[in-house]
């Protein structure tokens, strides 16, 4: 290849990355939210422990790559991938690896390309969920049938009341977070129960008592007992357990908000949207593959996704049921138009990607 065309290469592949980062964020940014697409403020955000995966795109089916060995106790970590041996994971791009690969690919709804593209990587590096992804394979797990992406636990466990069902929830009083006011989370996690509950015919009621309440919700940092160690910030966000257990844990490292227009940080995280995640969870849901469902397990800093999907919607009724008050027809058009306006946002994709070519195209006009 020429220098000149090594140099045109280099610089529309730049461009094309540019142009395209912005919209390949899982979640819908909230308007205020608008200074993520600043290329610096993105790549800080990614920059804990995941962000080495990056180095990883070059990496060769049958190679040693220094390093790889972090990548696959990731795959372990998320039910991808089974040591040979003990724990000792080695660098070597091995078929297991590829295999893991394939199978995360499917999960995500990513395309399957059994490499570790720019996509992929990007993905792995993403903040996330703690639980396990569901494997497609599991005769409990996904449904293939038509468009459905969602997931139940093993043996599709729901909490077994007669209906109408009513779960208490409570806060855990010695493990809070100062960062937002007593009130303020009440107030998110009350909104997040309501979509729920708005579906299922399943209530939710505040209890006093943290000891007896069905959902037990608390902020909890690092190891706290449960043999799932939070890993501070970013990483992983938050965990909770299958029915009809009821905990649900927040890693209290993160930076929580409930308004992006009041803090600056880039790795501030959407507290409604991790609690709309992970009372799913609660409720039996696993991860789904659609990447617009609330059940999706990566949720990226400054974004928020706390609307249920018609994906979430299918899943959730599968355990429990429709709520008798529920019209999926007009729920339906109203998830339209939310993804109608996703989609508009992508329309800008291509005239970004229009725009740079043309520039690019100009700049080497005039360098002759
Ligand atoms: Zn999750
Ligand atoms: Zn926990």
């Amino acid at each position: 290849m020429s220098s000149l065309s090594k140099q045109v290469s280099s610089a529309f592949f730049i461009l094309l990355i540019t142009a395209c980062f912005p919209y390949c964020l899982a979640a819908r940014n909230i308007p205020h939210s608008s200074k993520l697409v600043v290329k610096d403020e993105i790549d800080s955000t990614i920059a804990f422990k995941w962000h080495n995966f990056s180095r990883f795109t070059h990496a060769t089916p049958g190679r040693y790559t220094s390093g790889l060995s972090e990548l696959k106790r990731y795959f372990h970590q998320f039910g991808y991938m089974l040591p040979k041996s003990g724990f000792n994971f080695t660098d070597e791009f091995d078929s297991e690896l590829e295999s893991a690969i394939a199978t995360y690919q499917r999960s995500l709804g990513l395309e399957i390309t059994r490499q570790l593209d720019m996509d992929t990587v990007s993905s792995l590096a993403s903040p996330r969920c703690g639980m396990k992804d569901s494997s497609p394979s599991s005769a409990h797990g996904r449904l293939f049938h038509g468009n459905r992406h969602y997931t139940f636990f093993q043996g599709m466990p729901r909490w077994e009341r007669p209906n109408p069902v009513t779960l208490t929830y409570a806060f855990s009083p010695q493990h809070m977070t100062d960062q937002l006011s007593s009130a303020d989370i009440r107030a998110a996690f009350t909104r997040a129960f309501a979509r729920w509950a708005r579906v299922i015919p399943v209530q939710f009621e505040e209890s006093p008592t943290y000891e007896t309440a069905d959902v037990r919700i608390g902020f909890h940092s690092g190891d706290h007992g449960d043999g799932q160690p939070f890993d501070g910030v970013l990483g992983v966000l938050a965990h909770s357990f299958s029915p009809e257990d009821g905990r649900l844990h927040l890693d209290a490292d993160e930076t929580w908000v409930l308004d992006f227009g009041t803090v600056q940080a880039h790795n501030a995280v959407d507290l409604e949207s991790v609690a709309t995640h992970e009372i799913g969870h609660v409720l039996g849901l696993g991860h789904s593959s659609l990447k617009e469902a609330v059940m999706y397990p990566i949720l990226r800093p400054r974004t928020t996704k706390v609307d249920l999907a018609n994906d979430d919607v299918e899943g959730v009724q599968a355990l429990y049921g429709p709520n008798p008050a529920f019209k999926f027809n007009s729920f339906s058009r109203q998830s339209q138009s939310a993804s109608n306006l996703a989609v508009g946002q992508w329309t800008k994709v291509p005239i970004r990607l229009i725009t740079a070519s043309l520039a690019l195209a100009l700049a080497l006009t005039r360098m002759h």
